[in-house]
């Protein structure tokens, strides 16, 4: 009898003590980012994850990225016809490659009662893309792109996996770009044909990314050195 009662006066002591070691364990350093840039070589970055700073004023992402929608997506500075790699491996879940390469136009007008630009739908969903699925209930977004890699158009009808630093395509300004070539980059929590929904927060892996910035989230306005490598799926 008094053996069990001091059973159960351990169990809670026991358990503290679990759950102090898994608390400090998960204080330790954040897994390495599994993402690359998705691209070779050094280019600068357009647009950044949407930021304000504290009086108001928008320093990140103002453009186009707003909160809500796109509020972590990037646009990479890619002249056209870049190689654009996967950032990070998983499966093809979705590719539309068949809008010439020229493709591109501007907002619809404005909002009358608001007076915002309004994006014309029609034109904004009529651009080139690809979308990897991370079969973590994740996917990655490489919009405006000039056209799709035959190979990965092949791997969205057989399922085939697709490997980090893979070419997707080459960049372009399909779309709803102003006709201004660059990459749309985003993670989405979901596999979707619609940019014009929720993004995840993510962060890059490559050394100098990790280098330069304090959490792996590369700043507008600065260039890295990509630490993604082409590779032949
Ligand atoms: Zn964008």
């Amino acid at each position: 009898m008094s053996s069990h009662r001091a059973g159960r006066r351990l169990l809670p002591a026991a358990l503290a003590a679990f759950l102090l070691a898994a608390g400090l364990a998960g204080c330790s350093a954040p897994a390495p980012s599994e993402y690359r840039l998705p691209f070779a070589g050094t280019f600068p970055i357009m647009q950044g994850v949407y930021r304000v700073a504290p009086n108001g004023d928008c320093v990140s992402g103002c453009a186009t990225h707003s909160a809500g929608a796109m509020q972590y997506a990037f646009d990479f500075a890619l002249p056209d016809d870049t190689e654009v790699l996967a950032a990070r491996a998983g499966r093809v879940a979705l590719v539309q490659g068949s809008w010439p390469a020229d493709h591109c136009g501007r907002l619809a007008g404005q909002d009358p009662s608001s007076g915002d630009e309004v994006v014309g739908m029609t034109l904004g969903n009529e651009a080139n893309f690809v979308e990897i699925d991370h079969l973590d209930g994740s996917a990655a977004l490489y919009l405006h792109l000039s056209s799709v890699d035959p190979a990965i158009e092949a791997k969205a009808r057989t399922g085939a996996p697709v490997a980090r630093g893979e070419v997707l395509g080459r960049s372009g300004r399909t779309g709803w770009t102003r006709c201004v070539p660059h990459l749309h980059f985003q993670v989405q929590p979901m596999v979707r044909a619609d940019w014009f929904t929720d993004s995840l927060p993510m962060t890059f892996g490559d050394p100098d990314v990790v280098d330069r910035t304090a959490e792996g989230v590369p700043e507008q306005g600065e260039s890295y050195v990509s630490g993604n490598a082409r590779v032949t799926g």
